[in-house]
């Protein structure tokens, strides 16, 4: 792949606050990247130095190479969408998206034309003559992505651009924005909280907190291959288990559980703490325990039912275990019960910091 926007050891300070602290990443032609972390982890901050917003503290910004450091926002090509859309109210929805080619220069007729067919690639060809009020929440922020799309940006932001709309708007437009994304194949960074939106949209999915990064990998990576405990409790559901390494090439020792092999991630080393963990839905529940897999006897606390899916928490002497099993098979447990879970070595994975 082509090496497209490349971040070299940002730091961005307020006053004596340290925003983001050395920040290096780079962005492939045509990727699809999601910044994903808590509020306040520097997801906007990474953003408004790319779009020139704010300034970096230190560090470099390249494009294909070349410094942006001197260049103005709207020399950058980029576009940009925010979580309040700000339309202008008192244009209507081509006129809007018209905007960004009138400041560019670009004829009337030629720019209205283009406008247009940029609200038909959103799917709104039917609504050009309305006004944003005249719009739902949905409408109006595909008219700000056509907006944002329409003069050919080589770059594309959008900060929390589903953060106001509601689930089923919300998962509607996560696929928009996926298929005119690929239709265009315009290099996307996309921020948002939403550990979900970051596993369906992104080809990579950055983990900031406290304006570090903490990994920088494919979804299913991140997923089954968290470098920290951070990133593990943050994306899926999880059961992190503190535990002493008794053997680096897979075996380690917790209190409630005993005995634990595990997958090797990075390198550990004989007795270093580490955490395993072990996702709930890699977790079986039965009556008797399986042969072939680790067992343990589990005190069941809470079922919470779900329909298709139950979750199972319960307590393994004093380690707390959360299971998520299909909605048959919680039948045979109730609570208050014990029951035996159990789970395959390669269902542990081991995480050093
Ligand atoms: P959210 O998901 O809430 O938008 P975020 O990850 O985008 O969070 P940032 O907006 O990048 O976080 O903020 C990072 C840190 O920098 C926060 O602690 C924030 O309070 C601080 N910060 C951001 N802008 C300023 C500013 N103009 N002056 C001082 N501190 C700021």
């Amino acid at each position: 792949m082509n090496q497209y926007l490349q971040l070299n050891g940002i730091t961005k300070f307020y006053g004596d606050f340290r925003a983001l602290q050395g920040v290096n990443l780079s962005v492939d032609k045509g990727e699809f990247i999601t910044f994903l972390g808590p509020s306040g982890s520097g997801k906007t901050t990474t953003l408004m130095i790319i779009a020139g917003f704010e300034k970096a503290s230190t560090g470099d910004l390249l494009v294909e190479g070349e410094s942006l450091s001197g260049l103005a926002p709207y020399e950058r090509n980029i576009g940009i969408v925010f979580q309040n859309y700000a339309l202008f109210p008192h244009k209507t929805a081509v006129e809007n998206v018209y905007f960004p080619l009138q400041m560019r220069g670009i004829n009337r007729p030629e720019g209205l034309k283009r406008a247009m067919r940029m609200l038909e690639l959103v799917g709104l060809e039917g609504f050009a003559k309305r006004y944003p009020k005249e719009l739902s929440g949905g409408q109006q922020q595909r008219v700000a992505l056509a907006r944002a799309l329409v003069f050919e940006p080589s770059l594309l932001l959008l900060d929390e651009p589903l953060g106001a709309l509601d689930k089923n708007l919300r998962e509607q437009m996560q696929i928009e924005i996926k298929r005119i994304q690929r239709a265009l194949g315009v290099t996307t960074i996309f921020v948002t909280h939403d550990q979900t939106e970051a596993m369906s949209m992104s080809d990579r999915i950055v983990v900031f907190e406290k304006g570090e990064i903490q990994q920088v990998a494919s979804p299913l990576e991140i997923y089954h291959k968290p470098r920290t405990k951070f990133v593990a409790g943050f994306i899926g559901e999880s059961n992190l288990i503190p535990a002493k390494v008794v053997n680096p090439a897979g075996k380690a020792d917790n209190e409630a559980l005993g005995a634990c092999e595990f997958t090797p991630g990075e390198p550990v080393s004989e007795g270093q703490d580490v955490t395993l963990l072990i996702r709930p839905e890699h977790i079986r529940l039965s009556r008797k325990p399986i042969e072939g897999r680790k067992n343990v006897t589990m005190h069941v606390e809470t079922i919470v039912n779900y329909g298709d899916n139950a979750l199972v928490i319960g307590r393994v002497g004093n380690l707390p275990m959360r299971v998520r099993v299909l909605g048959a098979d919680v039948v045979i447990i109730k609570e208050g019960e014990e029951c035996c879970i159990s789970w395959l070595p390669d269902a542990v994975f081991v995480i050093g910091r």
